[in-house]
């Protein structure tokens, strides 16, 4: 079958459209023919080598379509059934292996495109809104990369919340798309300074949660966004990893909270996995949340998708097409 493996870490060229045998699921595990492979930030890491892996490695760790074969043990997925994991161990390919405990039934109202473009992104934007800083009514919110594909669902799920949301984007031609998500304020924050954005948005006050995901162009000045004693909620690194800092800095800036979350231990079980996925697929099919699929790729031409999400041009989310 086809996939995309790297031998080596590196640029998008370091992605290899390779023939590999169709791997076996092993107990817990079932395998999918890919209908749609999400393309996540986190690709690229494990493409430049910032997060380490083994070699070679398929990439891609999102996928929606169909069970061909569950492993020893699997009693809640058959052959045939329609499913969506954000744990996939490789993506980027024909077929794909998921631990069962990871996998979700994809329903109806869902095609296996919208599934892919929802899964990942979505966790993540619920996680953040609703467990790390969980937002109610009258809050305020920063979101950087507003027209990204986390940021239009995170504005989304904090507007769902009830909180105010100001979020920043990267050119003009963005800003109609992060309004359109729910964010009352933009912040051109290349030409602008987003800081001075969000007091002003918070009468002076600062915002009471910030959540940046790209890392060290705006460390400081999300720093100076938040009001005393809120959060710095840091999970990601598009510009390049924050750069070390002392605890010093959370003090002098009025006592703030910083945390650095990942997806995996917000949804460390099968509960929480499945009561994250039903709201998010709820959101969806009452056309309370809305996913934009900002470009579709053949699976050969992933290279160009890593090239498109690097180069800051693409809105919403990438998929690959096998
Ligand atoms: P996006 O679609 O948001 O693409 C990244 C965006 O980051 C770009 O479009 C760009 O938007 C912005 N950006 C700012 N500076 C740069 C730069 N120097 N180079 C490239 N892009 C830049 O990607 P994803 O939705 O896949 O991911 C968004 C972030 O969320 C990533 O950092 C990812 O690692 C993180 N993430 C973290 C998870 C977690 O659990 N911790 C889970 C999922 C994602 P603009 O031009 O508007 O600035």
């Amino acid at each position: 079958m086809l996939a995309i493996r790297i031998h080596e870490t590196g640029g998008p060229e370091k992605l290899r459209v390779d023939d590999v045998p169709v791997p076996a699921p092993g107990a817990g595990e079932l395998r999918l023919r890919v209908e749609a492979a999400g393309v996540n930030y986190l690709d690229t890491y494990l493409r430049t080598g910032l997060y380490p892996s083994v070699l070679p490695l398929i990439i891609g760790s999102e996928a929606a379509g169909v069970v061909t074969a569950v492993g020893a043990g699997v009693t809640d997925f058959r052959v045939g059934d329609r499913v969506a994991t954000a744990k996939a161990s490789g993506g980027y390919a024909a077929e794909t292996l998921s631990p069962a405990a990871a996998t979700v039934r994809v329903p109806d109202s869902a095609s296996s495109q919208l599934a892919a473009a929802l899964l990942l992104q979505g966790l993540t934007a619920h996680y953040l809104a609703c467990s790390t800083f969980p937002l109610k009514p009258g809050d305020t919110a920063l979101v950087h990369a507003g027209a990204g594909g986390v940021g239009l669902l995170l504005i989304q799920v904090a507007r769902i919340r009830g909180a105010r949301v100001i979020a920043t984007v990267g050119s003009d031609a963005k800003v109609s798309l992060a309004r359109e998500a729910g964010a009352e304020a933009v912040c051109i924050y290349t030409k602008e300074n987003f800081a001075e954005a969000a007091r002003k948005f918070t009468d002076g006050r600062g915002v009471d949660v910030a959540y940046d995901a790209v890392g060290r162009d705006t460390f400081e000045g999300t720093l100076d966004s938040l009001r005393p004693r809120g959060m710095f909620v840091s999970f990601g690194n598009a510009s390049g990893p924050v750069p070390p800092f002392s605890p010093l800095v959370l003090s002098k800036k009025g006592s703030l909270f910083f945390t650095r979350p990942t997806l995996v231990h917000y949804m460390s079980t099968p509960a929480e996995l499945r009561s994250r996925t039903d709201d998010l697929f709820a959101w969806l099919a009452a056309g309370t949340l809305k996913v934009r699929i900002g470009a579709t790729f053949p699976l050969t031409a992933a290279a160009e998708a890593h090239r498109a999400l690097e180069g800051r041009g693409t809105t919403g989310k990438l998929l690959l097409l096998p």
